[in-house]
């Protein structure tokens, strides 16, 4: 492994570099492909200095680090890496606080599609990346709907274990298999797909599970293209070894529709944060319901798939300006330690 030539934008621990380094195995394909494609080179190294090498179809506009963690290899970095990695003690309240904030537009959203007397009995929410469970019970009480039924899946064996142990109401599940078909009416997750390896593949699990009478899943990821709306941080940061892929709009779309959901991106005046797009997604196969409530605060656009000669002039541009803004930043960051350190 060549060192990179710029100081790194995040300190960490040059063992566990070395040893992420070393796990970096797993060819990656793109989401959108099973072989072939048109893919160029965004970055070979992440904030830490981990030689992630980021690639970038042009086919779809999504970004992905190819090699990566292999399916054991992600289990041990979420178990032992992952909190540390963040800086983040592994009981934040920080982490706490930002969960219930989360809720508020999460059941915001929901609450357009469900008439709460209409499931006053019968209604199952499920988080994917619950973290401390603090998200999915504030979603449920917002919601205000008796009786839901709530579970959740969390990677981190520890966290799943604590929200067992002191949220009764919470059933935890390992996966998503675990779940009955075409059974939930809330599935939500905040940026949780940019972490998953076989996404393709869960995305199709839970257009299954969802209710195609009355189910929605509503997600945050972040955006590629609007990494530039984050004004505070160096643009380079948000390029790290937990994210395997960084989707565009136009990426989502493609994955979504492929995974048999049609999905609408929420717009107006809710409170998606900077970098970030919030949607919603319904099964292709759901019966035609709407929203009972769209009102002037939130708007919900259609997400569609531009033809293919399109497709490669925005996402060319997206990689032109990615490429340069990730460069400037490193370049900017090695400056500022240079002017800083004298
Ligand atoms: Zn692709």
């Amino acid at each position: 492994m060549i060192p990179p030539l710029l100081p790194p934008l995040r300190d960490l621990n040059s063992e566990l570099i070395l040893e992420i380094n070393k796990k970096l195995t797993l060819p990656v394909k793109c989401c959108c492909q099973t072989g072939r494609g048109v893919s160029a080179s965004l970055a070979s190294y992440d904030r830490y200095g981990i030689g992630v090498k980021i690639r970038f179809c042009l086919q779809c506009g999504t970004a992905y680090i190819s090699p990566y963690l292999g399916e054991k290899e992600i289990a041990e970095f979420y178990r032992d890496d992952y909190q540390c990695i963040y800086g983040r003690a592994a009981n934040s309240s920080q982490v706490k606080l930002r969960q219930s904030k989360r809720a508020d537009l999460f059941s915001q959203v929901a609450s357009l599609f469900f008439d709460v007397r209409r499931f006053g009995d019968k209604f199952s929410i499920l988080e994917i990346g619950s973290s401390f469970g603090v998200c999915i019970q504030a979603v449920s009480q917002n919601l205000g709907i008796a009786n839901t039924k709530l579970a959740i899946i969390e990677p981190s064996l520890e966290q799943a274990r604590g929200i067992a142990a002191s949220q009764k109401n919470i059933q935890v599940l390992n996966c998503l298999e675990e779940v009955s078909d075409n059974s939930l009416n809330l599935v939500f997750c905040d940026h949780v797909l940019e972490h998953i390896l076989d996404v393709k593949y869960q995305l199709k699990l839970i257009e299954k599970k969802l209710n195609h009478q009355a189910g929605i899943f509503v997600f945050a990821v972040p955006i590629l293209e609007r990494f530039m709306e984050i004004r505070n941080k160096p643009y380079a940061i948000n390029f790290h070894v937990a994210h395997v892929r960084y989707f565009s709009i136009c990426s989502l779309s493609i994955l979504l529709r492929s995974a048999g959901l049609r999905v609408y991106e929420v717009t107006g005046n809710c409170t998606r944060e900077e970098g970030e797009g919030l949607f919603v997604a319904l099964s292709s196969n759901a019966s035609d319901w709407h929203c009972r409530n769209l009102s002037n605060w939130i708007h919900l656009v259609p997400l569609t798939e531009p033809p293919l000669f399109l497709r490669l002039a925005v996402n060319s541009v997206i990689f032109m300006v990615s490429y340069l803004a990730i460069r400037v930043s490193r370049i900017k960051n090695a400056l500022r330690l240079l002017l800083g350190s004298r």
